[in-house]
């Protein structure tokens, strides 16, 4: 534990954006006034009904929402052990939590006046859904990609493009995610007046972190709701995988004050965290450092250069983490693992036949951790996992790694 005491986990974070030492700030000065403007109307919108009465009629009737809470019978039978519940947002217009943010921060933009979206991806869902809610409200959408990304990711950028969005490849750097940020955030400084900085995970600079995470907040108040109704009590433990860990801090918030309720994010281990650099475990194998506007754990050398890490799951695949994660592991009032590409893998095949639902591999990671310690749970122990994304995208992926051929008609 820190030396501060921690009264509450819910009221972080503090004036200038910092989660204990983690968060903040760090951008040029030029960023500067964009940043106070966006923190300005973010701080306004937060209690202000009308906004929420048009998010909340999106999230009903465009997204879909609520998404279910769902006992995993078969899947709990099989493991022997604790209650498996899955919070379903892979059911979600656009297959996964992405939209629920994207949408809160494109009506953000609207009532700021902003008239130009961009926004960052590394395997292509945010950029998906970003571009889809642009095209719902008639809003140019520009998308910064690796030239890397753009390569593996083939289908999600013909998505976008169809959706009516311009994917600008990114060639600096690694030609990856991080790169593909780097330059968003320079085409936001040079195109202040009428452009908006869509960001996908809880990272960023202030109030980038806090704000993502209050619109994803709706899984976690939902799943609590939804856990009321059919337990008639909070669950005993929660899991989500971590990327950036925005689907992790949406599904954690609304419990973190909850001392009872235990709170596991899974990252992804790739071929072990011991392999240097063949995983994406920010928290579990980095160190703290400063990316992209917010001190944080992340993947670096010796010399502070950012690492790529790896993952079989192009979603995880972030070298950082959000600052808000970092405090959550430091302060102990959450606990972070690493589960391996092949662990994900025997989930996902378990998921399939025993609960018919083909999961992205995002949340195999989570799915593999609540294989390991289901069976030595008591039957009333209750495990809520976020089954944040469908796996219709990771068909391909799967297949090559089963040794599977598949042959196109
Ligand atoms: C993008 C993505 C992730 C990783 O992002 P987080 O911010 O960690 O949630 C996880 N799962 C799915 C399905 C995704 O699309």
């Amino acid at each position: 534990m820190d030396s501060v005491l921690v009264n509450t986990f819910t009221s972080g974070p503090d004036e200038d954006g910092r989660f204990g030492k983690f968060g903040g700030r760090f951008v040029s000065e030029t960023l500067m006034p964009l940043i106070l403007d966006l923190e300005r109307e973010y701080v306004s919108i937060k209690d202000d009904d009308s906004f929420w009465a048009e998010m909340n009629y999106l999230w009903k009737h465009y997204v879909g929402r609520p998404s279910p809470l769902y006992y995993a019978e078969r899947l709990t039978e099989r493991l022997g052990g604790a209650r498996i519940y899955f919070k379903r947002d892979e059911l979600n217009h656009t297959g996964a939590h992405k939209i629920n943010n994207v949408q809160g921060q494109i009506l953000l933009a609207r009532r700021m006046g902003k008239t130009r979206i961009i926004a960052e991806t590394g395997a292509g869902q945010h950029g998906v859904a970003t571009a889809t809610v642009c095209a719902r409200f008639g809003l140019p959408c520009v998308v910064y990609m690796g030239v890397h990304d753009v390569e593996r990711q083939a289908p999600n950028v013909f998505r976008m493009k169809l959706l009516g969005a311009e994917v600008r490849p990114v060639s600096s750097g690694r030609g990856t995610l991080k790169d593909a940020m780097n330059d968003a955030l320079r085409d936001w400084v040079t195109n202040v007046r009428d452009t908006f900085y869509c960001i996908g995970t809880v990272a960023g600079p202030h109030p980038y972190p806090a704000m993502v995470r209050d619109f994803q907040a709706i899984i976690g108040k939902e799943t609590r709701q939804q856990m009321m109704e059919m337990e008639g009590r909070l669950p005993d433990t929660l899991v989500a995988a971590i990327g950036g860990g925005s689907n992790a801090m949406g599904l954690f918030y609304p419990f973190l004050d909850e001392p009872d309720v235990r709170i596991v994010g899974v990252e992804a281990g790739g071929k072990g965290v011991d392999d240097r650099m063949q995983h994406c475990a920010s928290l579990n194998g980095g160190v703290p450092g400063v990316l992209h506007g917010n001190r944080t754990y992340l993947l670096q050398d010796d010399d502070g250069q950012i690492l790529e890490g790896f993952s079989i799951s192009a979603g995880l695949d972030y070298p950082g983490v959000g600052p808000e994660h970092s405090w959550l592991h430091e302060t102990g009032r959450a606990e972070y693992v690493a589960v391996t590409d092949i662990e994900a893998l025997e989930a996902f095949q378990l998921c399939c036949e025993r609960e018919g639902i083909i999961p992205a591999l995002e949340p195999c990671h989570a799915l593999a951790h609540v294989m390991k310690i289901a069976g030595s749970l008591p039957s009333e122990h209750i495990i809520c996992m976020n089954m944040c994304g469908r796996g219709d995208k990771d068909i391909f992926t799967v297949a090559k790694a089963l040794g599977i051929e598949m042959t196109e008609e």
